[in-house]
Order: C-alpha cells, then sequence, then structure tokens
C-alpha cells in the first residue's frame, strides 16, 4: 500500500530527489522497469447474459450466468449456473469465504444455487459472508434462517473482505421491486483498483462521484449488447457506450490507455455467434472479451519508467 506523505515532507523530499540529481556528474542514463507488479486473480467465471441455454451449459458458445471470483475466495453473484460455474473449474465452494450480490434478477442471484453452495462448504467453517441488498437478504433468510452472515448493502456501504475494500456503488438497472438497488462494486486491492459495473448501463453520477479521484487499473463493463440501436441500452450497455464512457474516464483521469477495459455479460442473441468475429469486436478496440473460467490479473499499471544513474 502506498503511504501518504504529508505534503510538506513530499515536497520536501521531491525537491532534494531532484537536487541530488543535479549535483550529478553527467553520466550515461537507462531507463530500468521493474518486474511484473504483484498482481490479484480476478477469474471470470460466468460471463453470459440470461439468453443462454443453461441446460446445455459446457457446450460451445453457452456461456455461464454471471459470476467472477476474485482472490480465490470472494465470489461476486451467484445465478441460475452458479454452482457449476465453481464445480466445472474446480473450485471447491469451501474456498469462498464471502458472496458479493450485485441484483436480485435470476442470472445474478438464485437462492437454490447459493444454498447448494452452503451445503457444499459443510458446516466446519464459519458462515459464508453474503453481502447483498436487504430485499435479496431477506429472501434468502426466509429459506435457510442462520446458515449465513448476512451483511446488507445499499449504495455507498463501504466494507472490507479479506485484501478487498469495497464500495458499494448504484447501479442503472431495473429490478421488479424497484425500491430495491442494483449495485457496481468499486474494488481497492494493493494491487490495483477494479470497477465491477454489471448489470446496468453507463455510469450514474453518484457512482462516478464515489469512485472520485481512483484510478481504476480495470473495468469489467455489462457489454450485453454489441451493436448499437437496440432497446436494453436503457439498462445494458453496448459497444459504443463503453467507448463514450472510456473516452470519459479517460478525460477525467480516473482511466488511461493502461486500463484493463473487461467485456462481460454478453448475451448470445446480441453478439455475433461466431467467436473470432465477437472477439475481433473487443480486439479492434484494445479492450478484452471476458471468458467463462479465464483468469485476469488485476495489477496496478506500471508507474512512470525510473530513470536510474548507469557506471
Ligand atoms: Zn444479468
Ligand atoms: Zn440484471
Amino acid at each position: 500500500m502506498k503511504t501518504a506523505l504529508p505534503r510538506r515532507s513530499f515536497l520536501t523530499r521531491t525537491l532534494a530527489a531532484g537536487t541530488a540529481a543535479a549535483a550529478l556528474p553527467a553520466r550515461r542514463v537507462r531507463a530500468v522497469t521493474a518486474g511484473p507488479a504483484p498482481s490479484i486473480t480476478v477469474r471470470t467465471l460466468g460471463t453470459g447474459a440470461a439468453d443462454h441455454d443453461w441446460k446445455r451449459i459446457g457446450e460451445p458458445g453457452v456461456r455461464g450466468s454471471a459470476a467472477t471470483l476474485i482472490d480465490g475466495h470472494v465470489l461476486i453473484d451467484c445465478g441460475t449456473t452458479g454452482y457449476t460455474n465453481l464445480t466445472r473449474f474446480d473450485i471447491p465452494p469451501r474456498a469462498l469465504t464471502d458472496l458479493l450480490i450485485t441484483h436480485s434478477h435470476g442470472d445474478h442471484f438464485a437462492p437454490d444455487q447459493i444454498f447448494n453452495v452452503l451445503e457444499a462448504r459443510g458446516p466446519d467453517l464459519p458462515p459464508l459472508g453474503i453481502w447483498a441488498s436487504p430485499q435479496a437478504l431477506a429472501t434468502l433468510a426466509r429459506a435457510q434462517p442462520g446458515r449465513f452472515a448476512a451483511h446488507p448493502l445499499v449504495a455507498g456501504t463501504v466494507f472490507d473482505v479479506g485484501r478487498l475494500h469495497v464500495t458499494a456503488l448504484p447501479a442503472n438497472h431495473l429490478l421488479p421491486d424497484p425500491s430495491e438497488q442494483a449495485l457496481h462494486f468499486l474494488i481497492e486491492t494493493p494491487c490495483g483498483t477494479l470497477l465491477y459495473a454489471l448489470d446496468g448501463a453507463w455510469l450514474l453520477k453518484q457512482a462516478r462521484l464515489l469512485i472520485g479521484k481512483r484510478r481504476l487499473d480495470m473495468i469489467i463493463w455489462d457489454a450485453t449488447v454489441a451493436h448499437s440501436g437496440d432497446f436494453r441500452a436503457f439498462e445494458h450497455n453496448d459497444l459504443a457506450m463503453i467507448g463514450l464512457m472510456m473516452a470519459s474516464l479517460t478525460t477525467t483521469g480516473a482511466a488511461d490507455s493502461r486500463t484493463v477495459c473487461v467485456l462481460d455479460h454478453i448475451a448470445r442473441t446480441l453478439w455475433p455467434a461466431d467467436p473470432q468475429e465477437a472477439e475481433k469486436l473487443a480486439s479492434d478496440r484494445g479492450w478484452t472479451l471476458a471468458a467463462d473460467g479465464v483468469p485476469l490479473h488485476l495489477r496496478r499499471a506500471p508507474q512512470q519508467r525510473v530513470p536510474a544513474v548507469m557506471p
């Protein structure tokens, strides 16, 4: 973690370093870069929108329901294929300590799948921490009271799970119970900062304010729609919308050319069926198309190249 220096001592050290460098005799200066920065694994286990035929999970072209495993023990969302998302990639449910729920649409929040996870963890472990809207927690508690540690979330809630420092952000995504607020997550880690932004169209102003001056090392976007012109644009993104947001976030300093831009929540019917064609839509823009089970590595972008004095 970076330790903040008081401004005065920061300036003093910076000026001192500048003076020392100026005093050095003219010698060859070489730019060196450190080895790869430490990283945290972000594994997208299910990357599909709700139009995939989940009876055929595992077949080519069938993406699982949205779920992402962070740092090996924090799962985001457990919907229709939630339990299978773990077992098909040999992730033992016992490895999970916490479950974060973005919203209670069935492809993100399926109580039967969550109960399968609780059952498979066994009774000897500390209860699974479940962080979700009060409405989702009430649904779970009615069926399985006392089986998990309930942590209600509203937009703006800040909490820690393991090495993750999480802020719940409001998302533009309407639910059947309009009193429930869909959430995105701003996840700060010792290795970099991740914005997990699905489901939802655009970024709400309140979310932008909660992100504040933080620089995002990775953004996982709701990319349900490939091409513009779809009516779902009022609650899911298309690629043009993501392009506009990346540009605005870059202008305001929250993102830059090193920010890893990941497309997730891919609709079967709103993306090309040909995997290479779909991949090209992402790679042409310098973005990453998420795939089930494929790990990503969240790491802080390298700082400016460090000049080193050579003998
Ligand atoms: Zn969804
Ligand atoms: Zn949804």
